[in-house]
């Protein structure tokens, strides 16, 4: 782990954030090639959820919504984890994680467990009230449920169908740590799927094996990734299943998404505290339903975390990243092999006839076994290198990242060439009801 977050911060994928300051816990900033990569994982995720399916459509929803939103979808009661102190040091711990009941860093007396809720609390408007209080939402979901049914009405959609959304939520939580894998303002990628109720368990199974599947088709070694279903005694008061996906971490088998079974419990929830009736009319059955829900919701850092960790490989020679091609930050970078007899000119014509449909990175410093190194390290797939011969037929070559095999080919090839290897078969599995 240790050399992986090395790597981010060396090559601009990941920085401590605020670090000229001293940095602030738990928060992690993005840089020119994260960005890139988190970019590339949430389009992978919409293209497969929204783009490639005929029943899911996006949303948008705010960060901020109404206060009664919270109340009724039990976070104000229940998003808590229970803390003691220590009466001694005063450091806090989480209850769930002690064994015993004196303090492991000190052995001083602990506090009797209170009960912390994890939504962060601002104030809307000029007024710091009760009245004005508002949340950060610690979940992307709700904001779905609450637009059911706009959603519903604009997009004409029957049962079954999905809202998927991507964005930030935020959790207090009591210990983030693992890099990027627990922090507190991070982002999700979440569906509410609506099904007709009795049609639930097998929509479930579905997902769960979509879901799981995505991880696969974009690169994660199976040895490495698991399903997990929660015990009854393990779910939460509104799910009747859950399974986890969860993926082997340097630190262990760790959540990265979970897919549950949510069942009609927070449309008739949001339906009693807002007063508003939340169904769809069946019109074969000539009825009012309350779909059932199944929730798919992944988290975009952590499933970012899960791509480098997999794709981190080191050779005597050489660190590499496997990236999945259509993860990587970069798809080519190119190189005038020296920087004379025309070859930097040659190469900038390449990099503008390429940049309009990928990502590429132009470089002339260094040796090219350096600059091939770098490009390892940034996982871009491909290298182009402008040589003498280029001058005299137009022709380059195309090195591949992980065989480091170079092959010759002419550059009015080379878009094509490139939109093969990147473009993934038809990885995603057609929709079946
Ligand atoms: P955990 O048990 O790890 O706290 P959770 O079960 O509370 O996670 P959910 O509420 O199901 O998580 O959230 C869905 C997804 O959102 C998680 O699978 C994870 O990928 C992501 N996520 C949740 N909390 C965090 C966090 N603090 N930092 C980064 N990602 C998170």
């Amino acid at each position: 782990m240790d050399k992986l977050v090395s790597l981010c911060k060396r090559r601009g994928f990941i920085f401590p954030s605020s670090e000229i300051y001293g940095g602030l816990g738990s928060c992690w900033d993005y840089g020119p090639l994260g960005v890139e990569m988190k970019n590339n994982v949430k389009a992978e995720w919409w293209r497969s959820v929204v783009r490639e399916r005929n029943d899911m459509v996006g949303l948008d929803s705010s960060i901020l919504m109404h206060p009664k939103i919270w109340e009724a979808s039990g976070h104000v009661e229940s998003f808590t984890d229970p803390l003691v102190d220590c009466k001694s040091c005063k450091v806090r711990f989480k209850a769930d994680d002690l064994d015993g009941d004196v303090c492991p860093k000190c052995g001083g007396e602990l506090t009797e467990p209170r009960l912390f809720n994890l939504m962060f609390k601002t104030f809307m408007g000029p007024v710091e009230n009760d009245a004005s209080v508002i949340f950060l939402r610690p979940e992307t979901a709700q904001g779905i449920f609450v637009n059911f049914s706009n959603v519903m009405t604009a997009s004409r959609q029957k049962l079954p169908f999905g809202i998927a959304q991507i964005g930030k939520s935020f959790r207090n939580e009591i210990t983030p740590g693992n890099f990027i894998f627990r922090t507190r303002e991070f982002e999700q990628m979440e569906i509410e799927f609506f099904v007709k109720p009795g049609t639930d368990a097998e929509w479930y199974d579905y997902w769960a094996r979509e879901r799981f599947n995505w991880y696969i088709h974009l690169g994660i070694k199976e040895e490495n990734i698991k399903q997990q279903e929660h015990g009854k005694d393990e779910l939460a008061h509104y799910a009747k299943s859950c399974v986890d996906v969860v993926y082997h971490f340097p630190f262990g088998w760790s959540e990265l998404e979970g897919i549950a079974n949510r069942t009609d419990y927070d449309l008739k929830q949001h339906a009693q505290y807002s007063g508003k009736e939340l169904t769809f009319f069946d019109q074969e059955a000539n009825e009012h339903v309350v779909p059932y829900v199944i929730e798919p919701s992944a988290g975009v850092d952590r499933s970012m975390l899960a791509f480098l960790c997999d794709a981190y490989d080191e050779e005597p020679e050489r660190v590499v990243l496997r990236l999945h091609p259509r993860l990587a930050p970069f798809k080519a970078a190119i190189f005038p092999l020296v920087k004379r007899d025309g070859m930097p000119e040659k190469a900038r014509e390449i990099e503008r006839m390429l940049q309009s449909q990928f990502n590429v990175f132009y470089d002339e410093s260094g040796s090219v076994g350096r600059r091939y190194r770098r490009q390892d390290e940034a996982g871009t797939p491909f290298c182009i290198t402008v040589d003498s011969q280029t001058t005299e037929d137009d022709t380059v070559t195309l090195r591949d990242r992980d065989s480091m095999e170079q092959v010759r080919l002419p550059v009015a090839n080379l878009c094509q060439a490139l939109m093969e290897r990147l473009n993934p078969s038809p990885v995603f599995s057609t929709q079946e009801s």
